[in-house]
């Protein structure tokens, strides 16, 4: 079974659309292998978003991330990663398709409600940043 991660970000956590998030991931057959609630520390939201470190928003992107808690999570199932962004829909809110998370519960691209892997690689680096195999279940 394929796992990815997700994290539901600052501003969805303050909004209070946590379980309905999580709620779709379940409804479209994923499984919560793991899941907590963290505030990120700022050399934690720098070490995760590392790859983007050269771009313009990266200051933003990590004053963002630590603005508040986050709840991240690992999901499981077939095609775990391609079916976690098909339902978190563009980066973009404003680009999001009808009916994705960014299109219902975002704002802005830094205020984009989740977060997801991008590759099979990434996920497995992305989930072992969070959670120890033993937590995983
Ligand atoms: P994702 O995989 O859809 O989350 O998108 P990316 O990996 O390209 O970017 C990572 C995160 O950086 C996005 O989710 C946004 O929160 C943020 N981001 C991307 N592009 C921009 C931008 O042009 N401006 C700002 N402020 N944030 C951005």
């Amino acid at each position: 079974m394929e796992q990815t991660l997700s994290i539901i970000k600052p501003d969805a956590v303050a909004k209070s659309v946590v379980g309905k998030i999580l709620s779709r991931f379940e409804d479209a057959g994923l499984r919560i292998a793991a899941t907590k609630k963290i505030q990120l520390s700022r050399a934690d939201a720098e070490a995760f978003y590392a790859v983007h470190a050269e771009r313009p928003f990266f200051g933003e992107l990590v004053d963002f991330m630590i603005s508040g808690p986050v709840v991240v999570t690992v999901l499981e199932g077939e095609d775990a990663m391609t079916k976690n962004r098909d339902l978190m829909g563009a980066t973009n809110p404003k680009e999001a398709q009808a009916g994705t998370i960014r299109a219902d519960f975002a704002e802005s691209i830094d205020a984009n409600a989740v977060h997801g892997s991008d590759s099979v690689e990434n996920a497995a680096i992305e989930i072992a940043f969070f959670f120890a195999q033993k937590d995983i279940s």
